[in-house]
């Protein structure tokens, strides 16, 4: 077997890794081995529909020493007025960028692409089938954590048989190999952003509103992308959003309560006031996305796919017949894994997680600029409280709650906080510029918000309690 000596070994290539990697280049001298049993980087955009694109700003995503697109405003299209997004061939182009042009030529980084990391340091070549052992002087890094699950590679979670057409979003892109059929009518599979992915493609494309049926298991409060853009260029809607939020979770008496003053605020939004979500899984849309997603008026609410037949559809809740020759489009596939969150730094393995809610690479990079900078693991843990991969909209306390510990604890250190503060991917990274500050309106604004917060903060312990008592209670 061959053998690799490297300070730090990290598994998986996706943009968590990447992040992680770059950031740890930039802050220390270490050595690095990158594994991945894919081809490229990119971890999961690899596999992504060819009409993906990032549902955050784009100048919010990917690693800090490389800008990701212009910091361009789109002055066009549903995503007007507001910071570029990237689309997936993009995204993917970036990450073989960062690779070669930042991480490699360092001479620091060695990349193993189609290798298996089998555990106990050793990887195997998916290729040669050669294994190769990794001495690792430092710490095994794991980028694997979420296991991101994208419908072009997941187990349907329902059955069907051959009389049936069921595509993933990819195959629906790959429409122009089968030019004799074009279905009369579109099914879209699933109430999460790649299903409104597809519902925007769709429609975009010109397919009339009542020729698609949308499948919407559970309904999913979304994030308005206009309150969630970098401060540099919108300070006012994006603090002011955060104001909002300190101000429902000082206020609200429930969680419900909760959502109801951020809808009202139009920070949350839904499809359907008819239909309370049961789902919070931070995907964001513009306001134009979903007045164009409510054109769809066919939106099923019956619960889960058991099977599909020719009829139509065998659900939670009945059965749902379909026209002939529908189309079905797989948008089940649940974008990570629900697992229990893992302590961050653990004797010689760093387990990559979300530090700040929402914020994959954000974190990412944080998570390595502290192990450059801080060399106690208790202390290491207390600034990386795992912020848990939200499902329902009671996991916007946890998010919170753990976002604000995790910056205070940041607070403390003074060189990391300033650091961490510079970060190309920290939304707030531009929040106290000379410019910001010179207007009166911006100061009261950030008073405000310090005042407001303890509140918040003790009144999310307040609203956890409930829920937890409630939880007994059933
Ligand atoms: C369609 C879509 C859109 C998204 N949009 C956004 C967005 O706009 N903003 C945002 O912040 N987040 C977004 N996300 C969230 C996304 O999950 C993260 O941004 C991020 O890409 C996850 O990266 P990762 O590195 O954790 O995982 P992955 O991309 O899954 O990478 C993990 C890698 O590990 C490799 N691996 C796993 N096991 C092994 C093993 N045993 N040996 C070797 N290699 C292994 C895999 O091959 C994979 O390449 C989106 C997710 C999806 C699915």
């Amino acid at each position: 077997m061959k053998t690799l000596d490297v300070d730090y070994l990290i598994v998986g290539a996706g943009a968590m890794s990447l992040a992680f990697a770059d950031q740890l280049l930039s802050d220390t001298s270490a050595t690095m081995a990158i594994v991945d049993r894919r081809a490229t980087p990119g971890g999961h955009w690899n596999d992504a529909y060819p009409f993906v694109k990032l549902h955050q700003p784009a100048s919010m995503y990917g690693v800090n020493s490389l800008p990701l697109g212009d910091e361009r405003i789109d002055t066009d299209g549903l995503n007007k007025g507001l910071m570029e997004l990237s689309a997936g061939p993009e995204i993917l182009g970036y990450f073989s960028r960062v690779m070669n042009e930042v991480l490699l030529p360092s001479g620091r980084v060695q990349y193993f692409p189609m290798s298996h990391f089998r555990g106990d340091s050793v990887f195997s070549s998916l290729v040669s089938g050669e294994s190769t052992r990794v001495n690792v002087r430092r710490k095994i890094v794991d980028g694997t954590f979420f296991q991101t699950s994208i419908p072009m590679t997941h187990t349907r979670p329902f059955r069907h048989g051959p009389e049936v057409d069921v595509v993933s979003p990819n195959g629906l892109a790959q429409m122009w190999r089968r030019p004799e059929l074009t279905p009369p009518h579109y099914a879209v599979l699933g109430g999460g952003k790649t299903a409104i992915d597809v519902v925007v493609w769709l429609l975009e494309a010109g397919v009339e509103p009542d020729a698609i049926s949308w499948v919407v298991p559970r309904d999913a409060w979304l994030l308005n992308r206009a309150f969630n853009q970098p401060c540099a260029t919108s300070f006012k809607m994006t603090m002011g959003g955060v104001m909002h939020l300190m101000q429902a979770m000082a206020e609200a008496e429930t969680v419900e309560g909760l959502f109801d003053r951020l809808e009202e605020t139009q920070q949350m939004l839904r499809l359907d006031r008819d239909h309370r979500p049961e789902m919070y899984h931070c995907a964001m849309v513009s306001e134009a996305e979903l007045a164009l997603l409510k054109r769809v008026k066919n939106v099923i609410r019956k619960g889960r796919i058991n099977q599909i037949e020719k009829r139509g559809m065998l659900m939670e809740r009945g059965t749902q017949p379909m026209p002939p020759g529908t189309l079905y489009v797989d948008c089940t596939a649940s974008a990570w894994s629900k697992r229990p969150p893992r302590t961050v730094f653990q004797g010689s393995t760093i387990t990559l997680q979300t530090v700040r809610t929402c914020q994959p690479c954000f974190s990412a990079a944080v998570i390595a600029a502290i192990e450059a900078a801080v060399p106690d693991q208790e202390l290491q843990n207390a600034m990386t409280n795992v912020v848990p991969l939200p499902d329902g909209p009671a996991d916007l306390l946890d998010g919170t709650l753990f976002s604000l510990m995790n910056q205070h604890q940041w607070g403390q250190n003074r060189d990391l906080n300033q650091r961490i503060r510079n970060m190309r991917l920290n939304c707030f990274r531009d929040l106290t510029t000379d410019a910001q500050m010179q207007d009166p309106d911006n100061l009261a604004l950030l008073e405000a918000l310090r005042q407001i917060t303890p509140h918040a903060i003790d009144n999310i312990h307040t609203l956890k309690s409930k829920l937890a008592a409630e939880m007994m209670a059933v």
